[in-house]
């Protein structure tokens, strides 16, 4: 079941460029910066009311944000739901066949566990699934 919207993810290329936007002018809580090895980005996360804000740098060139910002720009990444069982949520849309691009879940920021959906099925929005530790 989905809960509510955990983060919204912002791609950019340089995480200094767009801390202060956020924590200086917009006037966000902001919570300091973590790196997903496994996703190879550097994030920035920012609190408002029950969401977070998360800007994404790249790591390393072969990151898939890295792709991301190559193809498109920067800009809005991915909108994250927080769902109560992950596996439980995965096989239910994959028996409404939804293209799942991670059919098992892996590793996220805070010991989360995330699986990121197919954008085809969400008007190219790019969609994830957590389940916090
Ligand atoms: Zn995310």
């Amino acid at each position: 079941m989905i809960e509510q919207i955990n983060h919204i993810a912002i791609a950019v290329r340089s995480l200094e460029e767009h801390i202060p936007f956020y924590r200086d002018v917009l006037k966000l809580e902001y919570r300091g910066t973590e790196v997903v090895e496994d996703q190879k980005v550097r994030l920035a996360v920012f609190r408002v009311g029950e969401v977070n804000i998360e800007l994404l740098e790249p790591t390393a060139a072969d990151s898939p944000v890295a792709a991301f910002i190559e193809k498109r720009g920067e800009g809005m990444h991915h909108i994250s739901y927080q769902v109560d069982d992950i596996e439980e949520q995965i096989a239910e849309l994959k028996g409404k066949q939804i293209r799942m691009i991670d059919e098992t879940p892996r590793s996220g920021a805070h010991g989360s566990r995330i699986a990121f959906l197919h954008s085809r099925s969400s008007a190219k929005v790019l969609t994830e699934l957590t389940q916090l530790k």
